[in-house]
């Protein structure tokens, strides 16, 4: 996917805080953009598709066929590792050293990032793509929170004060 824009919340800097790879990582986790190219078999998405990425999932664990991906039984290992779940990456540096570059299954902070299937999905190519990314960690927290904790459903209003570091756009 070639990168049109990307948010930022506080998941980006828990590796300066110890929570990720050792090592250099290209960060991003709220990409927005535009699908270059396929790998055999994708189907959800062709090549030229407006796509928000968002949590990456395996799609086979109880809770991937539950319908809750972001409680992915193999959440760490496919969003926290920085690399595939077979330890292997899309990234070196010059000298051919690997760079963790799958972070949230994405990496996108960079201008190209590759994600799976599964976490990319299709935006009506009309919507303004740089302003989406944080609708695949943010945006989706952030209405999580509202709809599901606080039952408060459609139709129904709230309000929020005190934006926290983590479920609202920067
Ligand atoms: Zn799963
Ligand atoms: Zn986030």
């Amino acid at each position: 996917m070639r990168v049109a824009g990307a948010g930022f919340c506080h998941t980006d800097v828990m590796p300066r805080e110890g929570s990720g790879p050792d090592g250099p990582i290209v960060l991003g986790h709220e990409g927005a953009g535009v699908v270059e190219a396929v790998g055999p078999g994708v189907t959800s998405v062709v090549v030229g598709d407006h796509v928000v990425l968002t949590v990456d999932s395996c799609g086979t664990c109880a809770r991937c066929d539950h319908g809750e991906p972001a409680y992915c039984e193999r959440v760490r290992e496919r969003n926290f590792a920085g690399f595939r779940a077979d330890g292997s990456t899309p990234m070196t540096d010059a000298a051919g050293a690997p760079v963790a570059a799958r972070w949230f299954g994405q990496s996108s902070f960079a201008s190209h990032a590759i994600a799976t299937e599964r976490n990319a999905v299709p935006v009506d190519p009309d919507l303004p793509l740089p302003l989406l990314g944080p609708l695949g960690c943010s945006m989706q927290t952030g209405a999580g929170a509202s709809s599901s904790s606080w039952t408060c459903g459609p139709g129904r209003a709230s309000s929020c004060s005190g934006p926290a570091r983590w479920g609202w756009p920067r």
